[in-house]
Order: C-alpha cells, then structure tokens, then sequence
C-alpha cells in the first residue's frame, strides 16, 4: 500500500498538473451532514417544497426556515486533513484546481484558492434585487434576510429546478480536459456533470486517481481505498519526502 502512495506522489511531482474532483465522502470527516442519506435533512423535509428555486421566488422563508433548522452551526464545521493537503498541493504548484459538488465551502476554508463549486456555496448569498453578495447570516426564525436596498437575499446554492453556475461548469471541462491527473476524491460521482469529468479526462490522456472507501471508476488508473484524510495525507508525505530529496 505503502508502495502505492509513493507512485502517486511521485506521479503528482512529476506531471504537477493536477485537478481533484470532491464530493460528499471528503465533508464526511468533517462531520458534514449529507441532505440525501437515511435522517438526512431531504427526509424530513420535501426538497421540492422547501428548496426549489419556483418556491423560493413565491415564499423565501420557507427556504430559510430549514436552512436556519438544520444549518444553524455551518460555521461550526471545520476543514479535515483532506481539505488540507489539497491547500496545500495547491501552494505548493501540483494541485492546480479543484472541483467540487459539495456546498459546504470548506475548500476555500481551507485555503484553496481556485475551486470550481458545481453546487454553490452556503456560505455564501446575493441579492436578488442587486446583485449585491454577503456571507450567509444565521437566520433561526426563518425571516428572509434582506439587502441594504432591501432586496430578499438568496443563497448562492443551486437549488432544485436551476440551472448550474455557468462559471463553474465550464472550468470543470475546461480542467479535466487539460489536467495530467486527477483526483477523484470521496465522489461515486452518480450524479451528471460530475460522473462524466474523470471519463473525459482520461479520454484526454490523463491518470485518474480515485480515493474512495469503495471503489466507483472501474476505469481508475490507481486506487487508494480508505478514507480521503487518511489518504490525502500520506500523499502529501510523500509528495514533501520527494521534494526535499
Ligand atoms: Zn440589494
């Protein structure tokens, strides 16, 4: 296994253009509550009924009576080891972007710095009337936050029935056609865009690293099966002993 880390690394220090695709199995370790699992928050509440963006434009407060239910303490949630090594891949010039599907923002907590968020952030809100962003507030009570001009704030996530962040897409494609190795880390990546980036990237040439508990891209190149801070970590051993060497 051991053997394994070390052949990435070194794959990563030699080829340095690398792009990592995150989904929900790197917050696990963080604690992340996911939406759609069992005691998940979509089983107590109807998506349909609470995060659509059709509802969203009629009833605002229904969207931010959940989010102030169940995401009370977001801030709480801290970046874990996995977080980190990509922050620090990404200083050190082998990790040149990452994308991700989860919303928790905890990339840039960590520090990285060019991260493509397919799904949004929480963290973060617009005015619906402006335009103008703010970092979301703690809304226990529900009441719609609302602009300095007045506006209703939404949260700057993707919710049911809209479109994905035009931005972001294209940077997704735009990476994982060019990288040199990927990272799909904690991702079975069922969902589209995301399922089809570790495919395209590999039809570009490029190594495709999976870091799962259990294995989903048949077509993996290497697999490293344990949790994303166990993994990440050790890469970055690695990455620093083939440095200082
Ligand atoms: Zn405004």
């Amino acid at each position: 296994m051991e053997e394994l880390y070390r052949t990435v690394a070194q794959l990563l220090v030699s080829d340095k253009q690398c792009v990592a695709l995150t989904g929900a199995g790197i917050s696990a370790e963080s604690g992340i509550p996911t939406f759609r699992s069992k005691g998940g928050l979509w089983e107590k509440y109807d998506p349909v009924v609470y995060a659509s963006i059709e509802v969203f434009n009629q009833d605002p407060s229904k969207y931010w009576t959940i989010r102030g239910d169940f995401i009370r303490n977001y801030d709480n949630y801290e970046p874990n080891a996995a977080h980190y090594a990509l922050a620090e891949l990404e200083k050190m010039g082998i990790v040149r972007h990452v994308i991700t599907q989860n919303i928790d923002g905890l990339h840039k907590k960590a520090g990285s710095r060019k991260v493509a968020e397919l799904h949004g952030s929480l963290r973060e809100t617009y005015c619906l009337s402006c335009g103008k962003e703010y970092l979301a507030p703690n809304v226990p009570d529900g009441t719609p936050p609302a602009c300095d001009c007045g506006g209703v704030l939404k949260p700057n996530t993707v919710l049911f029935g809209e479109q994905l962040p035009r931005d972001a897409l294209e940077t997704a494609y735009q990476e994982s056609s060019t990288c040199k190795t990927m990272l799909v880390i904690g991702t079975s990546a069922v969902v589209q865009p995301a399922a089809s980036l570790p495919s395209l990237a590999k039809q570009k040439g490029a190594a495709v690293i999976e870091v799962n508990p259990q294995k989903s891209f048949p077509a993996a190149d290497y697999y490293l099966e344990e949790k994303a801070g166990i993994v990440m970590s050790m890469i970055l051993n690695e990455v620093k002993k083939i440095q200082d060497t």
